[in-house]
């Protein structure tokens, strides 16, 4: 055979070749039946069930509602002044004075840290009607915090709340308003909903700002239902007190009822969650970013 392959060309080559080529190919697919089929990709779909087995698991789409940034209910002549980083002796009792002199309500979150060096501050927030939530333990960022962080944060600060006025806190605003998708999965487990500031309702008092910007950048463009971030805490807050007569001066000359974020959540869910409910989702329009 050899000498007729190497002595003959043309057509006999080519049919040796052929049934080389052939066999070769007809081992391959002997070899393939036995191993079993391979997929070209591992993006194949997977096999589809035979008829009568069980339909494969379906993994829920982890999806957390997204931080709450305003409250809007058509109607409603609502805003929720905010207070961050607090309690401080210096600024949080000013705070109260002013809120208590236009019968307004607002929300402080307060850091762990500075609330348990204050307890009576804290007691006080609370004994004058205004709501007491989560800034986080030490005021980090949540964001690179692991997920056992991020809890151990939380946890230890609601319980404070909760111990120093019987009752516990609801809602959480990260730090910096820096979250990512753990952040809102630990805190919506912990029962905590996220709460930022309306997009243009950051004053930057806590950079700085002149009370006159203050008032200006907090009284602008209210439509009701936004949510104001201040602070009482975290540096020299003389200017936001300064600021806040005039910004309830305004918002009531403006019919505005100042009350809690969590009075405002509510009420925009209806009467019957106003009569007692907990706070049901806000449609929010936007997510706040930069400061404090
Ligand atoms: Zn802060």
């Amino acid at each position: 055979m050899k000498t007729v392959f190497f002595s003959t060309g043309g057509r006999a080559w080519w049919k040796l070749l052929l049934a080389c080529t052939g066999a070769v190919v007809a081992l391959a697919a002997l070899g393939s039946l036995a191993r079993g089929p391979v997929p070209e990709r591992a993006t194949l779909a997977p096999a589809s069930p035979g008829p009568g087995a069980p339909p494969p698991p379906r993994l829920p789409a982890p999806r957390q509602a997204p931080p709450v940034v305003t409250v809007a209910r058509p109607g409603d002549h609502l805003v929720a002044l905010t207070f961050d980083d607090g309690p401080d002796p210096r600024f949080t009792p000013q705070i109260l004075a002013l809120l208590g002199r236009y019968r307004a309500h607002a929300t402080f979150f307060v850091i762990g840290k500075e609330a348990e060096q204050h307890p009576d501050l804290v007691r006080a927030v609370a004994a004058a009607g205004n709501e007491l939530a989560v800034h986080g333990w030490s005021h980090t960022s949540f964001q690179r915090m692991s997920a056992a962080a991020m809890e151990r944060e939380l946890v230890q600060s609601s319980r404070l709340i909760q111990r120093l006025t019987g009752r516990r806190p609801r809602l959480f605003r990260p730090p910096y308003g820096r979250f990512n998708p753990t952040v809102l999965r630990v805190a919506s487990g912990l029962g905590l909903t996220v709460v930022l500031w309306t997009p243009g309702h950051d004053p930057f008092d806590w950079a700085g700002a002149l009370p006159g910007l203050i008032v200006q950048r907090c009284c602008s463009r209210i439509q009701g239902g936004e949510i104001i971030l201040l602070h009482d805490g975290g540096g020299d807050r003389r200017n936001t007190v300064r600021a806040l007569g005039t910004i309830l001066e305004r918002l009531r000359a403006g019919h505005y009822d100042v009350v809690t974020v969590s009075e405002m959540l509510a009420r925009a869910a209806g009467p019957e969650a106003g009569a007692g409910a907990g706070p049901a989702p806000a449609p929010p329009r936007a997510t706040g970013s930069g400061s404090r």
